[in-house]
């Protein structure tokens, strides 16, 4: 059984105090709902305040981004290291990161190595743009991010995929669950046939773009979907809540 997961994505969004009232706001409902792996990814600056706050609760953290590169002169940037002492799941490969810092499958690929190397766990982002989209290049296009993006890597035990059709990412045109379920199934397939089916029927796959408490229920009910990675309603904490009580209930559901 995957275990279902939900994560916000606060992308640039809030001040130190403003992060620490929002987690302090949802803290005690977020360690009470069992079941869901609940995901919190604020900025890099309010890493450390926020993972004192959630010491003892079932809440995890990661952040949103990474350098390849232990250590060094790399002004600016944020290490492997740094990050594995502070939390358990790092995003890689985010289309805004790919879209306004020129990130490359390569450059994603030697992230993703980089996080693993020091046990950090990768949500890894692929989806199409809204022209590949119409063109009807969906599955080639996730295909050849999968083949750069996990390079020489053989050990997924510690990765989740975060499916985003770039056009659905903060636009409020969610895809279908329909839409999404069968791409989830498609990557689910490419996994399969490099990494064998044990590793792809344990693999969680998310849904990301769009997603609120109005329409989560319909990704969530999808077999292949296991989650969602949530960006401008992770940062309400009723949105993110009743998103998260949602899938705690709905997969549990489907689950007996
Ligand atoms: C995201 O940031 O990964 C995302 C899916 O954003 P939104 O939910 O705002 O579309």
């Amino acid at each position: 059984m995957r275990v279902p997961m939900i994560a916000g994505n606060w992308k640039m969004n809030t001040t130190v105090s403003e992060a620490v009232g929002l987690v302090s706001e949802m803290r005690p409902e977020l360690d009470a709902i069992d079941n869901v792996d609940k995901v919190i990814c604020p900025p890099f600056i309010s890493l450390a305040a926020v993972r004192e706050l959630i010491k003892g609760s079932s809440i995890k953290l990661g952040a949103q981004n990474i350098y390849f590169e232990d250590k060094g002169a790399y002004t600016g940037e944020i290490s492997p290291l740094m990050l594995a002492d502070l939390c358990e799941f790092v995003i890689i490969g985010h289309s805004e990161r790919r879209q306004y810092f020129n990130e490359s499958g390569e450059i994603i690929n030697r992230k993703v190595q980089a996080a693993l190397r020091v046990g950090l766990k990768p949500i890894l982002c692929i989806g199409e743009r809204l022209e590949e989209n119409e063109a009807g290049r969906t599955e080639e296009v996730v295909t050849e991010q999968l083949r750069s993006s996990l390079a020489n890597i053989d050990y997924l035990t510690d990765l989740v995929i975060a499916y985003e059709p770039v056009w659905a990412i903060g636009t409020g045109k969610a895809a279908t669950g329909k839409q999404a379920n069968e791409t989830i199934g498609f990557i689910r397939q490419i996994i399969s046939e490099k990494y064998g089916k044990r590793i792809a029927q344990d693999l969680r796959i998310l849904y990301g773009g769009s997603v609120t408490a109005d329409n989560a229920a319909e990704f969530i009910s999808q077999p292949e979907i296991d989650g969602a990675l949530v960006g401008g309603a992770s940062l309400n904490a009723n949105e993110f809540l009743s998103i998260i009580r949602q899938t705690a209930e709905i997969k549990r559901r489907l689950s007996v």
